[in-house]
């Protein structure tokens, strides 16, 4: 953590290390929203009069529970899962499950907590939440994620609802796991309660534009922030680290609007690509193949995979990590300033170190921090929302069109109070500023709850 807190923030901050010892991701997610807060508190002392940001800190409630499954060969296996259920002041709980080796409680409160604020910044009525577990998908078969997902649904059932708290899908889980998710929900509770889960298949329940929402939203802001410079993406060079859901579409987006993708990731290696890359390649590896992007150079000759190689290192004018946390470092932030790179729009969560973000901040590049880049994903999840409860189903040109304006609407929104708050260009404070006064004057009008 680089910048020093305002001296009324910083007792709160103690408290949250003292409350939520060894969970760092928890600890920087927090100490990025509290850094811009300050100016808010002297505008508006009843919140601090009212404990707001120490009742934010507070998870409502949070879900701990076994997750036993039977692979294959019939091996016995334990997972743990976890459900955090962070504030509902906007509306249900909303945030989606991510299965993956690293997962433990700081994780999930980490992404919980970013979460609240996103999700305020949408404008739609939907509270934060995550969870997870540390269950690895990598190399299972479908029968054994199928299992894996009915008995974590066994427990997790309980304590979900459609006004209650509505998952959807995050690293490792996509539309296969939310199916199998939502098939043991409609199960144990006899309900086809469509909106209980988001990111379903579209003939059960799903919305147009979903599983392209996050990515499409992403280069949408990102376009959003060049716009406001007196630029656009139109021929401009583009890497995108990842190579999931949200990276394939931010890849797609950003070529029909006139960008050069020339290079993308997974966790073993890095692909470049100098033409450009090929979408439908890649779709076939990652959605249909479900293997390594190292299998891209089968297809094209010409592309070059670098094991263990950093993405950071090719030069460009535009980056979009959208692979995981902390995956932009300091000395990857010098080399993306030092090669000219002018915008960076975060496709995943946190994925920028602090001292990455004060680099960005100091060479002023236009940086748009994943609350507001990547809340397209979590905005579309409440449409889907709206169409279960009006039992519709919208075109792809409608659901992406307002997608877009609600993209358009968050950048606004960022730039506006980032100026009214005297940091013009400031992307980080605007989006936490705005996102927790919606917050906040929700919890203060329901009292001490
Ligand atoms: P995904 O489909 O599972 O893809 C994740 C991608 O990131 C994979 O290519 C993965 O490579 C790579 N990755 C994961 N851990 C990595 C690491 N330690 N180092 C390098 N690469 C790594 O997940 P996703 O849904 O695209 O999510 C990506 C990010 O976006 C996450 O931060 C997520 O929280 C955020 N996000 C997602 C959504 C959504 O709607 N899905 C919405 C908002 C934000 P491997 O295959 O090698 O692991």
């Amino acid at each position: 953590m680089t910048v020093k807190l305002d001296e009324k923030l910083e007792p709160i901050f103690q408290d949250v290390l003292h409350r939520n010892p060894g969970e760092s991701e928890f600890h920087q997610a927090v100490h990025e929203v509290l850094e811009t807060l300050g100016p808010v508190l002297v505008k508006y002392p009843e919140f601090a009069d009212k404990k707001i940001i120490q009742r934010i800190c507070e998870p409502e409630r949070q879900i701990i529970f076994r997750v036993p499954w039977q692979d294959d060969s019939g091996e016995i296996h334990i997972n743990r899962a976890f459900r955090v259920e962070f504030n509902s002041a906007l509306g249900p709980y909303k945030g989606g499950m991510r299965f993956h080796p690293s997962v433990y409680l700081g994780i999930i409160k980490f992404l919980g907590f970013e979460q609240i604020f996103k999700n305020a910044l949408t404008g739609l009525p939907i509270g934060g939440g995550k969870g997870g577990s540390d269950f690895d998908p990598k190399g299972r078969s479908d029968d054994e994620i199928m299992r894996f997902c009915q008995s974590l649904m066994t427990e997790l059932y309980r304590h979900l609802g459609e006004y209650t708290d509505v998952p959807a899908g995050d690293i490792g889980v996509g539309g296969r796991e939310i199916g199998y998710l939502f098939g043991q929900y409609k199960r144990i509770t006899n309900r086809y309660e469509s909106g209980v889960l988001t990111g379903k298949g579209l003939e059960w329940g799903g919305s147009r534009a979903r599983t392209e929402a996050t990515g499409y939203g992403t280069v949408f802001f990102t376009h959003e922030m060049l716009k406001a410079r007196g630029d656009s993406l139109d021929g401009k060079t583009v890497v995108v680290s990842g190579s999931g859901n949200v990276a394939i579409y931010a890849i797609e987006k950003a070529h029909e609007l006139g960008a050069k993708v020339i290079a993308c990731s997974d966790s073993s290696g890095i692909i470049v690509h100098e033409k450009g890359l090929d979408l439908q390649t890649l779709r076939r590896i990652k959605e249909v193949e479900r293997r390594r992007i190292s299998a891209y150079t089968e297809f094209h000759k010409d592309a070059k995979y670098v094991e263990g190689g950093n993405i950071w290192n090719v030069p460009c004018d535009v980056a979009l990590p959208c692979a995981t946390q902390n995956e932009l470092n300091g000395k990857d932030a010098r080399t993306l300033v030092e090669n000219g790179c002018i915008a960076v729009a975060e496709g995943a969560n946190m994925p920028t170190t602090p001292e990455g973000i004060d680099i960005f901040q100091n060479a002023r590049l236009a940086y748009g921090p994943g609350k507001a880049a990547n809340a397209g994903g979590v905005a579309t999840s409440a449409l889907e929302m709206q169409q279960n409860a009006s039992r519709d189903s919208w075109s792809f040109d409608y659901t992406q069109k307002r997608l877009e304006e609600i993209m358009i609407e968050i950048h606004k929104n960022c730039h506006e109070t980032a100026a009214e708050f005297g940091a013009e260009g400031n992307y980080v404070l605007g989006a936490n500023i705005n996102g927790f006064l919606r917050v906040a004057r929700a919890m203060n009008a329901m009292g001490v709850i």
